[in-house]
């Protein structure tokens, strides 16, 4: 028999005072532990760029006399301090959406709005790829929840299709609206023709840190941040979110968030004359 159902059944009183203190206890180590993990992955991604910078500006103070290798190595220099400023970006990002728990107060979102400020993001490293990013109608949808949250989670997915993607591909990102079980939802897609994710893979993609191919990622100045910060803010509007891949052919992200009931005029109209 389990001991613990055991003595819950001898001394319901002090076994339940027991048991909730040692899963007090596991909780909080946990936690801590998540914490130590957290500021080792801080620092060792930090350390990278910072060391990098250092090297650099080194070199460039030996190769005074030789122009070429001075402009080689200063744009080397702001990569790396593209890297780093992505990074502290990200950790503001990341902490901002974890802290704030929630959305206390939603607003209406329309969804128009929200995309063309995520592609607008990335549409000159789209462009440079030769990447067309196909975006459906959205007509007058209307999410409800934090615009600036919602913006940096499509934002970082909009991100990652063209990242992950070869030259000369297409993203697509469309919309439809789903029955949820709190009223309906808009369901936001953002298909790309990109390297895909392995399998054994798809369920840690949502990590802090975590990477299928670090080389890569820190390649297109990824910090491995973006996708645990878009889970986060689907789950502060009580969505969810899904990955469909194959490797090789592409990925297609899917997110359900809830929409903002809009009253439609003609139905108001109706309701003020019955
Ligand atoms: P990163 O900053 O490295 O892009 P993310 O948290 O956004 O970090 O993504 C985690 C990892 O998931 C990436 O490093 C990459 O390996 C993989 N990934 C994310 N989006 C895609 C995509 N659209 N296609 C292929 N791989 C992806």
């Amino acid at each position: 028999a389990d001991p613990l159902a055991v003595s819950a059944r001898v001394a319901p009183l002090g076994s339940r005072l027991v048991l909730l203190l040692v899963e007090d206890l596991t909780e909080a180590r946990r936690t801590e532990a998540m914490r130590r993990d957290f500021v080792a992955n801080v620092s060792h991604e930090l350390k990278t760029p910072v060391g990098a910078l250092s090297l650099l500006s080194e070199a460039v103070t030996d190769a005074a006399d030789d122009p070429e290798a001075v402009t080689r190595f200063a744009g080397r220099m702001q990569t790396e301090a593209v890297r780093l400023t992505n990074l502290v970006q990200e950790l503001i990002d990341l902490s901002r959406v974890q802290d704030d728990g929630p959305i206390a107060d939603p607003d209406p979102v329309p969804v128009d709005a929200l995309v063309d400020e995520a592609v607008s993001r990335i549409r000159q490293t789209a462009d440079k790829k030769n990447i067309e990013i196909a975006v459906a109608d959205a007509g007058d949808l209307c999410l409800r929840g934090d615009r600036d949250r919602l913006s940096t989670a499509l934002g970082n997915l909009v991100e990652n299709a063209v990242n992950y993607s070869p030259e000369g591909t297409r993203v697509a990102i469309g919309f439809r609206t789903v029955p949820g079980t709190g009223g309906s939802q808009i369901e936001l897609t953002v298909t790309d023709q990109g390297i895909g994710i392995p399998e054994k893979d798809r369920e840690r993609i949502f990590e802090r840190f975590y990477r299928v191919d670090p080389a890569r990622s820190r390649q297109t100045g990824g910090t491995g941040l973006g996708l645990s910060i878009v889970k986060h803010v689907v789950a502060a509007h009580g969505g969810q979110i899904s990955v469909w891949s194959v490797e090789g052919q592409g990925s297609t992200f899917t997110v359900r968030l809830p929409a903002h009931k809009q009253q439609p005029p003609a139905q108001a109209t109706n309701r003020e004359e019955g």
